[in-house]
């Protein structure tokens, strides 16, 4: 049986297997530029974040109708729960569904088809965060949250994703306020490829609870200092920061140290299928390669419950928790 835990930082687009891809790319009758899966899996080595992100966008093509979206969030819910996962707060991008003509509510309804059942059909919880896209224009984020209005009940959060560099957080501080008076649970990618200064904006400029990867903190001290002091957890996603060249290496990674500082750091899988690995992939890699204690390991699942969006259902949480302490390594 795998270490419970709880995955917080997941592009549930990014969970689309080469298989799954041919096989809606067929439903739709959407034509793929790949010869089949094996040439597919062959293009997701991509080399940096742009050229993963041109093929991410490309394939997402591939995504039509409310069933695929469905489809789409079952497979993810049934990898991650066979590796441990008991909660999921799933990020997804409707701006580059928008802008290929599929509704916010086809998106939102396609996923909650799988969502809304997910305890029952896969035992696990979920939670559902949308996410702007940074390197599209402020009026695009204002936009796609009014269209989103219809839907908030299905939606916890806000969240900030793709190209980081140039596109500094204070260029969404009206979205987020918005956001905010909504009752809106408030996150952003911070700290991957852009600076540590991007991560101090996120907090004092967009008000985020959590910081997605946020590794290069690690380049100053007085801000881990104050992520200690603040307690604002970190969602790292290790295979994601070897694949799209962040750090060099996994054992290069700053988590670690990031532990030894008293952070309350969590290990995710980012985009899964792109990366090589679910969040147990991820928890197996970082204890292998860091020589993680199992004390160590029972820590990240324990952070990754403390830092879930869980204030509707302590109970559920303590539940989780008590799990984590409960839990017998093999
Ligand atoms: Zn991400």
């Amino acid at each position: 049986m795998p270490l419970p835990i709880a995955e917080l930082h997941l592009h549930i687009e990014g969970t689309l297997e080469p298989e799954l891809a041919f096989e809606l790319a067929a439903r739709n009758g959407v034509a793929l530029p790949y010869a089949d899966t094996d040439a597919l899996r062959e293009a997701y080595r991509f080399a940096d974040l742009q050229s993963f992100l041109d093929l991410y966008y490309a394939l997402m093509a591939v995504l039509r109708t409310e069933r695929d979206f469905e489809d789409l969030a079952n497979a993810y819910l049934a990898r991650a729960a066979a590796q441990g996962v008991r909660h999921a707060e799933i990020f997804f991008d409707p701006q580059a569904h928008l802008a290929r003509g599929v509704g916010m509510e086809t998106v939102v309804e396609g996923l909650w088809r799988a969502l809304g059942s997910s305890v029952q059909n896969h035992g696990v919880s979920t939670r559902l965060i949308l996410c702007f896209l940074r390197d599209e224009s402020a009026e695009s984020a204002l936009a796609t949250l009014d269209a989103a209005t219809p839907y908030l009940d299905r939606i916890t959060g806000i969240g900030l994703d793709s190209a980081e560099v140039g596109h500094p957080p204070a260029k969404f501080r009206e979205v987020y306020g918005k956001a905010a008076a909504l009752g809106l649970r408030r996150v952003a990618h911070a700290g991957e490829e852009g600076p540590p200064e991007y991560i101090t904006e996120a907090l004092d400029v967009l008000g985020v609870e959590r910081i997605d990867h946020g590794l290069r903190c690690a380049e100053d001290p007085e801000l881990v200092e104050r992520l200690v002091r603040e307690r604002i957890p970190l969602t790292l996603c290790p295979l994601s920061n070897v694949r799209l060249r962040t750090v060099d290496t996994l054992a290069d990674h700053p988590l670690p140290a990031l532990l030894d500082a008293g952070l309350l750091c969590t290990v995710n899988s980012d985009d899964p299928a792109y990366f090589g690995g679910y969040a147990g992939d991820n928890l197996d890699a970082v204890r292998d390669t860091l020589g993680l204690s199992d004390e160590r390991l029972r820590e990240l699942a324990r952070n990754s419950f403390l830092a879930s969006f869980l204030e509707d259902d302590e109970e559920l949480r303590a539940r989780y928790l008590a799990e984590v302490e409960a839990y017998v390594f093999p």
